[in-house]
């Protein structure tokens, strides 16, 4: 008992001064993408075809956040030249259409839904959903009930029954297989209940976009009040969506 006391006595107070404080991310972390349109059209070309989600607007040199599954090959096919990730983690959107970027993203606190701030902002339960998920983004999710980020101590909680949720948290593409379960957790969450999709599956389908097996994006099932890209998001983004929209 006095070794595990001692311990702990050791390991001092571990929980992220995030929000409260900023939080920088190794440079190796892609976050916010950057179009520069004076980039020359051959490179252009070159990461459009090259882009295996078909993420790139060539015409309107933007990024669909949505599709994008951060692999980053446009910015090392361009160089830099045509696109950069940014170390911003703050990426998640409220309007199905901006995640189609150059570089800008509006405020997500502004586009929230005032009534769910109102009613979440001091208490959010809600109920993971994985719809055929590789289990990336869910541990990314999980990973928010450690000491280091510590969820719970913003009122936010992930619980085992729908019935005590205020709403769903979908990763995953939505197989075929899973969507009578997903339909039916959602029918069990009480109105008014708020739809979160996670990672890029959940947002466009993902890497298994175009499969008659998956759907092509939650929002195609269910209204989606909050989307979260990434493959997976990084927990950064997850905590921050959840802060800036609900709080
Ligand atoms: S980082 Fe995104 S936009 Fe760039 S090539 Fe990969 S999937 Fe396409
Ligand atoms: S978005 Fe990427 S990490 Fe998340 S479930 Fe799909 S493939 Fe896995």
């Amino acid at each position: 008992m006095l070794k595990i006391l001692k311990n702990r006595m050791e390991q001092g107070y571990r929980t992220s001064p995030y929000p409260k404080e900023g939080i920088t991310l190794p440079e190796r972390y892609r976050g916010r993408p950057e179009v520069n349109a004076k980039a020359p059209s051959h490179l252009v070309k070159r990461c459009v075809e090259s882009c295996p989600q078909q993420a790139i607007d060539g015409k309107n040199l933007r990024i669909d956040m949505g599709r994008c599954v951060f692999c980053g090959d446009c910015e090392r096919i361009s160089e830099g030249k045509f696109v950069t990730f940014t170390r911003d983690f703050g990426i998640s959107v409220a309007e199905k259409a901006h995640l189609l970027t150059d570089g800008g993203l509006p405020e997500l606190a502004a586009h929230s839904k005032k009534h769910f701030k109102k009613l979440f902002g001091r208490s959010l339960q809600l109920r993971q959903v994985s719809a055929a998920g590789c289990n990336a983004c869910e541990a990314d999710l999980n990973v928010l009930a450690t000491p280091f980020f510590d969820l719970a101590r913003f009122g936010i909680n992930f619980v085992a029954s729908p019935r005590h949720a205020d709403g769903i948290v979908v990763t995953g593409p939505v197989s075929r297989n899973m969507r009578t379960a997903l339909l039916q957790t959602f029918e069990a969450v009480p109105s008014p209940r708020v739809v979160i999709a996670v990672g890029s599956c959940a947002l466009s389908g993902g890497p298994f976009r175009g499969s008659p097996e998956v759907s092509e994006g939650l929002d195609s099932i269910l209204p989606v009040d909050l989307f979260i890209p990434g493959c997976p998001p990084h927990p950064l983004t997850n905590l921050h969506a959840l802060l800036n929209y609900f709080k």
